[in-house]
Protein backbone atom coordinates (compact mmCIF):
# COMPACT_ATOMS: atom_id res chain seq x y z
CA UNK A 1 0.00 0.00 0.00
CA UNK A 2 1.30 3.64 -0.88
CA UNK A 3 2.15 5.95 1.81
CA UNK A 4 -0.23 8.83 1.73
CA UNK A 5 0.85 12.50 0.11
CA UNK A 6 2.21 14.88 2.87
CA UNK A 7 0.21 17.50 3.42
CA UNK A 8 1.53 20.63 5.32
CA UNK A 9 -0.26 23.56 6.80
CA UNK A 10 1.40 26.62 4.98
CA UNK A 11 1.77 29.82 7.43
CA UNK A 12 2.15 31.93 4.15
CA UNK A 13 -1.28 30.49 2.82
CA UNK A 14 -2.78 29.96 6.09
CA UNK A 15 -3.92 26.53 4.67
CA UNK A 16 -3.39 22.93 4.64
CA UNK A 17 -1.56 21.77 1.38
CA UNK A 18 0.23 18.90 -0.16
CA UNK A 19 3.76 18.77 -0.30
CA UNK A 20 5.42 19.26 -3.56
CA UNK A 21 9.57 19.56 -2.74
CA UNK A 22 11.39 21.49 -5.58
CA UNK A 23 13.27 18.65 -6.78
CA UNK A 24 12.31 15.54 -5.09
CA UNK A 25 15.57 14.30 -5.19
CA UNK A 26 16.70 17.08 -2.62
CA UNK A 27 14.15 18.33 0.17
CA UNK A 28 15.49 20.58 1.76
CA UNK A 29 14.69 22.21 5.40
CA UNK A 30 15.88 25.00 7.51
CA UNK A 31 14.88 25.44 10.72
CA UNK A 32 16.14 28.79 13.01
CA UNK A 33 18.64 27.01 16.00
CA UNK A 34 19.57 28.12 19.12
CA UNK A 35 21.39 30.96 20.10
CA UNK A 36 23.77 29.68 22.57
CA UNK A 37 24.59 31.36 25.42
CA UNK A 38 21.74 29.73 28.55
CA UNK A 39 20.59 26.24 28.39
CA UNK A 40 18.11 25.53 26.24
CA UNK A 41 14.31 25.90 27.75
CA UNK A 42 11.57 23.60 27.20
CA UNK A 43 9.89 25.42 25.09
CA UNK A 44 12.77 25.47 23.23
CA UNK A 45 12.59 21.35 22.92
CA UNK A 46 9.23 21.57 20.91
CA UNK A 47 10.89 22.85 17.87
CA UNK A 48 13.51 20.47 18.02
CA UNK A 49 11.35 17.67 18.46
CA UNK A 50 8.83 18.38 16.35
CA UNK A 51 11.01 19.08 13.23
CA UNK A 52 12.83 15.81 13.80
CA UNK A 53 9.65 14.38 13.60
CA UNK A 54 9.10 16.24 10.10
CA UNK A 55 12.89 15.02 9.09
CA UNK A 56 12.57 11.85 9.98
CA UNK A 57 9.11 11.73 7.76
CA UNK A 58 10.64 13.68 4.63
CA UNK A 59 13.72 10.62 4.81
CA UNK A 60 10.99 8.01 5.10
CA UNK A 61 9.10 9.47 2.21
CA UNK A 62 11.76 10.41 -0.29
CA UNK A 63 14.95 8.45 1.06
CA UNK A 64 17.70 9.25 3.72
CA UNK A 65 19.97 10.54 1.21
CA UNK A 66 17.26 12.63 -0.27
CA UNK A 67 16.98 15.03 2.63
CA UNK A 68 18.95 18.31 3.79
CA UNK A 69 18.37 19.43 7.31
CA UNK A 70 19.74 22.72 7.94
CA UNK A 71 19.36 23.83 11.86
CA UNK A 72 22.02 27.08 12.39
CA UNK A 73 24.03 28.10 15.76
CA UNK A 74 23.60 31.62 16.58
CA UNK A 75 27.40 32.17 17.66
CA UNK A 76 26.88 36.20 18.00
CA UNK A 77 24.56 38.07 19.85
CA UNK A 78 24.02 40.59 22.32
CA UNK A 79 22.91 38.43 24.55
CA UNK A 80 26.10 36.02 24.22
CA UNK A 81 28.33 39.38 24.98
CA UNK A 82 26.42 39.90 28.10
CA UNK A 83 26.79 36.82 29.70
CA UNK A 84 30.37 35.86 28.32
CA UNK A 85 31.25 39.32 30.01
CA UNK A 86 28.93 38.76 33.04
CA UNK A 87 30.86 35.07 33.88
CA UNK A 88 34.05 36.41 32.60
CA UNK A 89 34.82 34.19 29.96
CA UNK A 90 35.35 34.34 26.16
CA UNK A 91 32.42 34.40 23.77
CA UNK A 92 34.06 31.27 22.53
CA UNK A 93 34.07 29.61 25.68
CA UNK A 94 30.50 29.83 26.54
CA UNK A 95 29.45 29.29 22.95
CA UNK A 96 31.22 26.20 22.83
CA UNK A 97 30.16 25.40 26.50
CA UNK A 98 26.83 26.13 25.57
CA UNK A 99 26.66 24.38 22.73
CA UNK A 100 28.26 21.47 24.45
CA UNK A 101 24.86 20.85 26.32
CA UNK A 102 22.94 21.58 23.77
CA UNK A 103 23.83 19.06 21.70
CA UNK A 104 23.56 16.37 24.87
CA UNK A 105 20.31 17.86 24.87
CA UNK A 106 18.38 17.52 21.69
CA UNK A 107 20.50 13.73 21.41
CA UNK A 108 18.91 12.81 25.00
CA UNK A 109 15.54 13.70 23.08
CA UNK A 110 16.30 11.27 20.68
CA UNK A 111 16.44 13.93 17.76
CA UNK A 112 18.43 13.00 14.74
CA UNK A 113 21.89 15.30 13.77
CA UNK A 114 20.93 17.47 11.35
CA UNK A 115 22.64 17.30 8.11
CA UNK A 116 24.43 20.57 8.57
CA UNK A 117 24.69 23.00 11.63
CA UNK A 118 25.93 26.13 10.65
CA UNK A 119 27.41 28.56 12.94
CA UNK A 120 26.67 31.87 12.32
CA UNK A 121 30.46 33.45 12.93
CA UNK A 122 31.89 31.22 9.72
CA UNK A 123 29.38 32.90 7.47
CA UNK A 124 30.10 36.58 7.61
CA UNK A 125 31.24 36.69 4.11
CA UNK A 126 27.56 35.44 2.81
CA UNK A 127 26.06 38.26 4.90
CA UNK A 128 28.11 40.73 3.66
CA UNK A 129 27.51 39.64 0.01
CA UNK A 130 23.88 39.76 0.68
CA UNK A 131 24.12 43.58 2.54
CA UNK A 132 25.84 44.34 -0.13
CA UNK A 133 22.91 43.56 -3.18
CA UNK A 134 20.79 44.91 -1.07
CA UNK A 135 22.47 48.34 -1.20
CA UNK A 136 22.88 47.96 -4.43
CA UNK A 137 19.45 47.03 -5.18
CA UNK A 138 18.19 49.72 -3.20
CA UNK A 139 16.71 47.79 -0.40
CA UNK A 140 19.18 49.03 2.22
CA UNK A 141 21.02 52.18 3.17
CA UNK A 142 24.36 52.56 4.93
CA UNK A 143 24.00 55.26 8.03
CA UNK A 144 26.71 55.86 10.92
CA UNK A 145 28.31 52.48 10.53
CA UNK A 146 24.78 50.63 10.40
CA UNK A 147 23.31 49.24 7.61
CA UNK A 148 19.65 49.21 7.62
CA UNK A 149 16.70 47.18 5.51
CA UNK A 150 14.60 49.66 3.69
CA UNK A 151 11.03 48.35 4.59
CA UNK A 152 8.80 50.34 2.46
CA UNK A 153 11.06 49.64 -0.45
CA UNK A 154 9.45 45.62 -0.58
CA UNK A 155 6.16 46.20 -1.66
CA UNK A 156 4.74 42.79 0.14
CA UNK A 157 6.29 43.03 3.09
CA UNK A 158 4.30 41.60 6.10
CA UNK A 159 3.04 39.18 3.57
CA UNK A 160 3.98 35.90 6.14
CA UNK A 161 2.27 37.71 9.36
CA UNK A 162 -0.55 39.40 7.70
CA UNK A 163 -0.12 42.29 10.21
CA UNK A 164 -0.62 45.79 9.78
CA UNK A 165 1.32 48.29 9.95
CA UNK A 166 0.31 49.59 13.36
CA UNK A 167 0.68 45.93 14.67
CA UNK A 168 3.96 45.77 12.94
CA UNK A 169 5.19 48.85 14.87
CA UNK A 170 3.90 47.23 18.22
CA UNK A 171 5.24 43.87 17.31
CA UNK A 172 8.96 45.16 16.41
CA UNK A 173 9.68 46.36 19.62
CA UNK A 174 10.96 49.60 17.53
CA UNK A 175 14.04 51.74 18.70
CA UNK A 176 14.26 55.17 16.91
CA UNK A 177 17.31 56.17 16.06
CA UNK A 178 19.09 58.89 14.10
CA UNK A 179 20.01 56.92 11.14
CA UNK A 180 16.65 55.28 10.33
CA UNK A 181 14.98 56.62 7.69
CA UNK A 182 11.63 54.75 8.81
CA UNK A 183 10.56 53.34 11.71
CA UNK A 184 10.10 50.05 10.49
CA UNK A 185 13.79 49.63 8.83
CA UNK A 186 15.92 47.19 10.92
CA UNK A 187 19.20 46.69 11.64
CA UNK A 188 21.48 44.13 8.95
CA UNK A 189 24.59 45.02 10.16
CA UNK A 190 26.20 47.73 13.30
CA UNK A 191 29.53 48.67 14.66
CA UNK A 192 31.28 47.04 17.29
CA UNK A 193 33.05 48.69 19.83
CA UNK A 194 36.75 47.50 20.62
CA UNK A 195 35.51 44.94 23.00
CA UNK A 196 32.57 43.79 20.84
CA UNK A 197 33.45 40.71 18.51
CA UNK A 198 33.53 42.74 15.24
CA UNK A 199 34.31 41.67 11.72
CA UNK A 200 35.87 44.16 9.09
CA UNK A 201 33.33 45.20 6.40
CA UNK A 202 33.00 47.93 3.91
CA UNK A 203 31.13 49.67 6.24
CA UNK A 204 33.84 49.84 9.04
CA UNK A 205 34.39 47.22 11.63
CA UNK A 206 30.96 45.37 13.02
CA UNK A 207 28.78 42.50 13.41
CA UNK A 208 25.36 41.53 11.86
CA UNK A 209 21.79 41.51 12.83
CA UNK A 210 20.18 38.54 13.80
CA UNK A 211 17.86 38.10 10.88
CA UNK A 212 20.56 38.27 8.31
CA UNK A 213 22.48 35.41 9.64
CA UNK A 214 19.46 32.73 8.74
CA UNK A 215 19.09 34.29 5.16
CA UNK A 216 22.89 33.37 5.13
CA UNK A 217 23.29 30.34 5.90
CA UNK A 218 20.26 29.03 4.45
CA UNK A 219 21.38 30.48 1.18
CA UNK A 220 25.04 28.54 1.92
CA UNK A 221 23.48 25.85 2.35
CA UNK A 222 20.25 25.23 0.63
CA UNK A 223 20.13 27.85 -2.11
CA UNK A 224 18.40 31.23 -3.16
CA UNK A 225 14.64 29.41 -2.64
CA UNK A 226 14.17 26.29 -1.13
CA UNK A 227 10.97 23.73 0.35
CA UNK A 228 10.38 24.34 4.26
CA UNK A 229 11.13 26.83 6.62
CA UNK A 230 10.22 26.24 10.44
CA UNK A 231 10.58 27.52 13.75
CA UNK A 232 8.04 28.51 16.66
CA UNK A 233 5.29 30.48 16.40
CA UNK A 234 7.07 33.36 17.73
CA UNK A 235 9.36 34.12 14.97
CA UNK A 236 6.77 34.86 12.53
CA UNK A 237 6.89 38.50 13.04
CA UNK A 238 10.08 39.78 12.82
CA UNK A 239 12.65 37.49 12.65
CA UNK A 240 11.01 35.17 9.81
CA UNK A 241 9.22 38.30 8.09
CA UNK A 242 12.48 39.79 7.79
CA UNK A 243 14.30 36.68 6.44
CA UNK A 244 12.04 37.04 3.71
CA UNK A 245 12.42 40.45 3.04
CA UNK A 246 16.01 40.41 2.78
CA UNK A 247 16.60 36.87 1.08
CA UNK A 248 13.80 38.20 -1.54
CA UNK A 249 15.25 41.62 -2.48
CA UNK A 250 18.37 40.01 -1.97
CA UNK A 251 17.75 36.99 -5.16
CA UNK A 252 15.24 38.55 -6.88
CA UNK A 253 13.26 35.74 -5.88
CA UNK A 254 9.32 35.88 -4.91
CA UNK A 255 9.73 33.07 -2.00
CA UNK A 256 12.66 32.57 -0.08
CA UNK A 257 10.96 29.21 1.15
CA UNK A 258 7.54 27.32 -0.12
CA UNK A 259 6.23 26.43 3.17
CA UNK A 260 6.61 28.09 6.33
CA UNK A 261 5.50 25.80 9.40
CA UNK A 262 5.58 27.33 12.77
CA UNK A 263 4.68 25.03 16.42
CA UNK A 264 2.70 26.64 19.15
CA UNK A 265 3.58 27.98 22.63
CA UNK A 266 4.20 26.32 25.24
CA UNK A 267 3.19 26.89 28.72
CA UNK A 268 3.93 25.06 32.14
CA UNK A 269 1.17 24.02 34.46
CA UNK A 270 -1.21 26.41 32.51
CA UNK A 271 0.68 29.20 33.17
CA UNK A 272 3.00 31.34 30.93
CA UNK A 273 6.75 29.84 32.19
CA UNK A 274 9.04 32.71 33.04
CA UNK A 275 11.88 32.83 35.69
CA UNK A 276 9.93 35.36 37.91
CA UNK A 277 7.29 32.94 38.12
CA UNK A 278 9.42 30.07 39.10
CA UNK A 279 8.27 27.67 36.89
CA UNK A 280 10.96 28.11 34.03
CA UNK A 281 12.76 24.70 33.32
CA UNK A 282 15.38 23.87 31.01
CA UNK A 283 15.60 20.34 29.22
CA UNK A 284 19.18 19.93 31.23
CA UNK A 285 17.04 20.28 34.67
CA UNK A 286 14.31 17.95 33.35
CA UNK A 287 16.39 15.13 32.44
CA UNK A 288 18.69 15.64 35.09
CA UNK A 289 18.13 16.99 38.25
CA UNK A 290 14.54 16.89 40.32
CA UNK A 291 13.36 20.20 40.07
CA UNK A 292 10.00 19.43 37.90
CA UNK A 293 7.60 17.07 39.91
CA UNK A 294 10.30 15.76 42.42
CA UNK A 295 12.42 13.57 39.70
CA UNK A 296 14.38 12.84 36.48
CA UNK A 297 12.44 12.46 33.51
CA UNK A 298 13.96 10.07 30.38
CA UNK A 299 13.79 12.09 26.85
CA UNK A 300 11.66 9.18 25.70
CA UNK A 301 9.01 10.81 28.16
CA UNK A 302 9.36 14.14 27.14
CA UNK A 303 9.23 13.27 23.23
CA UNK A 304 6.23 11.05 24.22
CA UNK A 305 4.85 13.98 25.78
CA UNK A 306 5.32 16.25 23.15
CA UNK A 307 3.90 14.10 20.80
CA UNK A 308 0.92 14.08 22.07
CA UNK A 309 0.06 17.56 21.27
CA UNK A 310 -0.76 18.71 17.75
CA UNK A 311 2.80 20.62 17.19
CA UNK A 312 0.56 23.86 16.09
CA UNK A 313 -2.11 23.73 19.34
CA UNK A 314 -0.60 25.42 22.34
CA UNK A 315 0.85 22.91 24.97
CA UNK A 316 0.28 23.07 28.74
CA UNK A 317 3.78 21.12 29.67
CA UNK A 318 2.10 19.01 33.29
CA UNK A 319 3.66 16.26 35.79
CA UNK A 320 0.35 15.14 35.03
CA UNK A 321 0.89 14.58 31.09
CA UNK A 322 4.98 13.67 31.78
CA UNK A 323 3.26 10.52 33.90
CA UNK A 324 1.51 9.18 31.44
CA UNK A 325 3.21 9.27 28.64
CA UNK A 326 5.35 7.18 30.91
CA UNK A 327 2.10 5.30 31.82
CA UNK A 328 2.17 4.70 27.75
CA UNK A 329 5.91 4.02 27.37
CA UNK A 330 6.53 1.54 29.81
CA UNK A 331 3.65 -0.50 28.29
CA UNK A 332 5.06 -0.29 24.81
CA UNK A 333 8.21 -1.20 26.37
CA UNK A 334 6.88 -4.26 28.38
CA UNK A 335 4.78 -5.08 25.27
CA UNK A 336 8.03 -4.85 22.42
CA UNK A 337 10.26 -6.96 24.49
CA UNK A 338 7.78 -9.50 25.37
CA UNK A 339 8.08 -10.31 21.39
CA UNK A 340 4.45 -11.72 21.01
CA UNK A 341 1.83 -10.69 18.82
CA UNK A 342 -1.69 -10.34 20.57
CA UNK A 343 -3.90 -10.18 18.26
CA UNK A 344 -4.59 -8.75 13.98
CA UNK A 345 -3.21 -5.19 13.94
CA UNK A 346 -4.69 -4.74 10.02
CA UNK A 347 -3.34 -1.67 8.26
CA UNK A 348 -2.18 -0.27 11.21
CA UNK A 349 1.32 1.01 9.77
CA UNK A 350 -0.44 2.36 6.95
CA UNK A 351 -3.02 4.51 9.50
CA UNK A 352 -0.14 5.56 11.23
CA UNK A 353 1.96 6.73 8.35
CA UNK A 354 -1.05 8.91 7.09
CA UNK A 355 -1.66 10.31 10.90
CA UNK A 356 1.88 11.57 10.21
CA UNK A 357 1.38 12.73 6.57
CA UNK A 358 -1.66 14.59 7.31
CA UNK A 359 -0.05 17.93 9.01
CA UNK A 360 1.81 15.67 11.42
CA UNK A 361 -1.45 14.54 13.24
CA UNK A 362 0.90 13.51 16.37
CA UNK A 363 -2.15 12.84 18.66
CA UNK A 364 -3.67 10.76 16.23
CA UNK A 365 -0.73 8.50 15.54
CA UNK A 366 0.60 8.28 19.20
CA UNK A 367 -3.63 7.30 19.91
CA UNK A 368 -3.36 4.43 16.92
CA UNK A 369 -0.05 3.44 18.88
CA UNK A 370 -2.75 1.59 21.67
CA UNK A 371 -4.60 -0.41 19.00
CA UNK A 372 -1.75 -1.97 17.44
CA UNK A 373 -1.16 -6.20 19.02
CA UNK A 374 1.86 -6.79 16.98
CA UNK A 375 5.15 -6.07 18.84
CA UNK A 376 7.37 -5.48 15.46
CA UNK A 377 5.06 -2.96 13.68
CA UNK A 378 4.61 -1.00 17.34
CA UNK A 379 8.62 -0.72 16.80
CA UNK A 380 8.63 0.06 13.64
CA UNK A 381 6.12 3.02 14.44
CA UNK A 382 7.99 3.93 17.48
CA UNK A 383 11.19 4.43 15.49
CA UNK A 384 9.57 6.62 12.75
CA UNK A 385 8.59 8.77 15.14
CA UNK A 386 12.04 8.73 17.56
CA UNK A 387 10.96 6.92 20.21
CA UNK A 388 13.76 4.17 21.27
CA UNK A 389 11.99 1.76 23.82
CA UNK A 390 15.30 0.05 24.39
CA UNK A 391 16.94 3.39 25.12
CA UNK A 392 13.61 3.70 27.96
CA UNK A 393 14.69 0.50 29.16
CA UNK A 394 18.38 1.08 30.00
CA UNK A 395 17.43 4.42 31.84
CA UNK A 396 15.06 2.25 34.19
CA UNK A 397 17.68 0.21 34.99
CA UNK A 398 20.27 2.49 35.21
CA UNK A 399 18.43 4.55 37.75
CA UNK A 400 16.96 1.30 39.29
CA UNK A 401 20.34 0.57 40.18
CA UNK A 402 21.83 3.89 41.12
CA UNK A 403 18.78 4.24 43.71
CA UNK A 404 19.66 0.73 45.69
CA UNK A 405 19.23 2.43 49.19
CA UNK A 406 22.70 2.66 50.35
CA UNK A 407 21.93 1.96 54.05
CA UNK A 408 20.87 -1.40 53.12
CA UNK A 409 24.19 -2.44 51.42
CA UNK A 410 25.95 -0.87 54.31
CA UNK A 411 24.58 -3.38 56.90
CA UNK A 412 25.18 -6.07 54.55
CA UNK A 413 28.34 -5.62 54.06
CA UNK A 414 29.10 -5.49 57.93
CA UNK A 415 27.22 -8.54 58.29
CA UNK A 416 29.55 -10.18 55.97
CA UNK A 417 32.42 -8.85 57.51
CA UNK A 418 31.63 -10.26 60.63
CA UNK A 419 31.09 -13.85 58.98
CA UNK A 420 34.72 -13.42 57.42
CA UNK A 421 35.58 -12.80 60.63
CA UNK A 422 33.82 -15.96 62.15
CA UNK A 423 34.91 -17.80 59.16
CA UNK A 424 31.78 -18.65 57.97
CA UNK A 425 32.72 -18.45 54.24
CA UNK A 426 29.26 -19.86 53.30
CA UNK A 427 27.33 -16.91 55.02
CA UNK A 428 30.04 -14.42 53.57
CA UNK A 429 29.69 -15.90 50.03
CA UNK A 430 25.82 -15.90 50.07
CA UNK A 431 25.75 -12.06 51.23
CA UNK A 432 28.16 -11.63 48.22
CA UNK A 433 26.23 -12.93 45.79
CA UNK A 434 22.99 -11.63 47.31
CA UNK A 435 24.52 -8.14 46.81
CA UNK A 436 25.81 -9.10 43.30
CA UNK A 437 21.92 -9.83 42.33
CA UNK A 438 21.57 -6.38 43.32
CA UNK A 439 24.06 -5.55 41.11
CA UNK A 440 26.76 -4.33 43.83
CA UNK A 441 30.29 -5.63 43.23
CA UNK A 442 32.44 -5.63 46.71
CA UNK A 443 35.94 -4.99 46.52
CA UNK A 444 37.94 -6.55 49.45
CA UNK A 445 40.46 -3.80 50.17
CA UNK A 446 44.38 -4.83 52.12
CA UNK A 447 43.43 -2.61 55.27
CA UNK A 448 40.79 -5.10 56.13
CA UNK A 449 37.79 -2.84 55.04
CA UNK A 450 35.44 -3.67 51.90
CA UNK A 451 33.84 -0.71 49.12
CA UNK A 452 31.11 -1.28 46.84
CA UNK A 453 30.54 0.17 43.81
CA UNK A 454 27.25 -0.59 41.21
CA UNK A 455 27.83 -2.40 38.38
CA UNK A 456 27.98 -0.95 35.07
ZN1 LIG B 1 16.09 32.29 11.66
Amino acid sequence: MSTPALKIYNTLTRTKEEFRPIDPAHVRMYVCGPTVYDYAHIGNARPLIVFDVLFRLLRHLYGVEHVTYVRNITDVDDKINARAAERGISIRELTDETNKVFQQDVKALGCLEPTVQPRATEHIGQMITIIERLIASGHAYAADGHVLFDVPSMQNYGRLSRRSLDEMLAGARVDVAPYKRGDMDFVLWKPSKENEPGWDSPWGRGRPGWHIECSAMSWAHLGETFDIHGGGIDLVFPHHENEIAQSCCAFGREVMANYWMHNGFLQVEGEKMSKSLGNFVTIHELLHTEKFGGRKWPGEVLRLAMLRTHYRQPIDWTVKALEEAETSLRRWSEFISAGAASGDSGNFLHAFEGALADDLNTPLAMKLLHSVYDPSQLDKALNLVGIDVRRYARWIENEKSKSVDASSIGALISARLTARALKNWAESDRIRDELAAMGIVLKDNKDGTTTWEVKR
